[in-house]
């Protein structure tokens, strides 16, 4: 399941990415990257402060994303 960009513009960027902890009943967690900094609305990013799978997720995304657009070019 790919990340949703919600928002991408110079302030920042939001993802919505689903979180697939139990099956059958994904939820729905906010990445978002303001100051250089990553951050996750998933309870082990707000107790670990550590990035989490959903931010991994996110960032091989974009790694992917910024692949293509190589090819592309
Ligand atoms: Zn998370």
């Amino acid at each position: 399941m790919n990340p949703r960009i919600l928002i991408a513009d110079n302030q920042g960027m939001m993802f919505e990415v689903e979180s697939a902890s139990e099956p059958g009943n994904p939820n729905i967690v906010n990445v978002f990257y303001e100051d250089m900094i990553w951050f996750c609305t998933c309870p082990d990013f707000h107790f670990r402060k550590r990035i989490c799978k959903h931010i991994r997720q996110v960032e091989d995304f974009i790694d992917r994303k910024y692949e293509e657009y190589k090819m592309e070019v």
